[in-house]
């Protein structure tokens, strides 16, 4: 059998050829490399996608995240940085840089358990936490950081029900979920900014790293688009303590071209998703994706960036897969709140049992869009092999 990868981005481009190798000749000709027209293009194109009033486009996923808390700082409490105690809950399970940019922004995070099932946040032990919090002394909670994990919204309505009872602001980490909804809802356009990512691996990936904000809120998106070009809306006469973030026009011309295909390729990694579930369905020593929690496989909810088994044998399944020639991946190794990064600079709420024994456990198959049928059945039966 022919090896399979991860993702074959080499496949992609020879897919979308024509469209990007004119989006990146008009680059060529119009040489406007710093907000250039493509940027303006693609910020319209999203926003008008997810149903938000701003879309910004930013460096990275990550200055996304920092770009959001940091706007909110400055304008719930008009300063630059939040303070230590300032607690914003988060998932442990997730990409470093979720809680590094709650660290970035000046706040504390508050890493708390996922559910299982779904590798999400939990959401009673949020309720839990600002419970038992409440008398706490000098620290207070002022945010949720949910994050898609997966591509699989969390629970968004119960996220947002406990932030308006206790005046938190919610910033959504889509960095995983590009086009993925709850309940009828664009994921990003929910919480007070949403922060997506545009890495070539993500559902959405550019050629390089690239970002973007979205939010429904005027004054928020004037302080992002500050902070992304040096702090000021003049930037040679600032106001803020700023970055470079700009997204580069000739990524923007790129995620255009590609933002085409998003809807088709986001129903392809269904396609592939359903035959994983088709193929595994009856292997008693490995867990699927969860498919009627919190709403049923199959819907338009769930955008698959990846498709993540668990197996208590996870390494040598991994390693009998690789020489099959069959690539996976484990995301994540580590839960934040063991990194020593987060060492000192973190709470972390009860046990964290369920996240900690996810790590030990899953593995995230192959799921290209241009995947072949033949290559996601031979997945599905080297597994059956290795569990049989
Ligand atoms: C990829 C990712 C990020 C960071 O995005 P970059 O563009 O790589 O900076 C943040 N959070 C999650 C959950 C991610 O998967």
């Amino acid at each position: 059998m022919k090896p399979v990868p991860m993702l074959d981005l080499k496949r992609e481009y020879d897919y979308m050829k024509k469209e990007i190798d004119s989006a990146l000749q008009r680059c060529l000709e119009h040489q406007k490399w710093i907000f250039g027209p493509e940027i303006k293009d693609f910020e319209d194109a999203v926003a008008a996608y997810l149903g938000v009033q701003h879309a910004i486009g930013v460096s990275s996923g990550t200055d996304a995240l920092v770009l959001s808390l940091r706007a909110l700082a400055i304008q719930q409490n008009g300063k630059e940085y939040f303070e230590k105690t300032d607690e914003i809950i988060t998932t442990s399970f997730t990409f470093t840089a979720t809680g590094d940019a709650i660290l970035r922004a000046g706040a504390t995070p508050v890493f708390i358990d996922i559910d299982p099932r779904t590798y999400n946040i939990d959401v009673t032990r949020i309720r839990d936490y600002i419970e038992s919090s409440k008398d706490s002394g000098s620290s207070q909670v002022v945010g949720i950081m949910p994050v898609h994990l997966y591509g699989q919204p969390a629970e968004m309505d119960q996220i947002l029900k406990i932030a308006e009872e206790h005046h938190l602001f919610v910033v959504e980490d889509v960095a995983q979920a590009f086009g993925a909804s709850w309940k009828g809802k664009k994921v990003g356009s929910i919480g007070a900014a949403g922060a997506f990512s545009f890495f070539p691996s993500k559902n959405l990936g550019g050629f390089g790293d690239a970002g973007m904000v979205t939010t429904q809120d005027d004054g928020i998106a004037g302080l992002v688009r500050m902070l992304l070009k040096h702090g000021g809306k003049d930037k040679y006469n600032v106001d803020h303590v700023g970055y470079n973030s700009r997204l580069d026009t000739l990524h923007a011309a790129v995620l255009l071209a590609k933002f085409g295909y998003i809807d088709e390729f986001n129903g392809r990694r269904r396609e592939v998703a359903e035959h994983y579930t088709a193929g595994l369905r009856d292997l008693k020593d490995i867990r699927l994706p969860v498919t009627d929690c919190p709403f049923p496989f199959g819907s338009d909810e769930h955008v698959f960036h990846q498709y993540t088994i668990r197996s208590s044998r996870r390494d040598e399944l991994q390693a009998f897969l690789k020489g099959k020639g069959i690539d996976t991946m484990v995301y994540y190794p580590f839960p934040l709140h063991k990194m020593k990064v987060f060492s000192g600079r973190m709470k972390v709420f009860g046990n964290l049992s369920n996240a900690e024994q996810a790590v030990k456990e899953v593995l995230s198959l192959p799921i290209e869009p241009l995947q072949e049928e033949e290559s996601t059945q031979y997945v599905a039966e080297c597994i059956k092999t290795f569990h049989g």
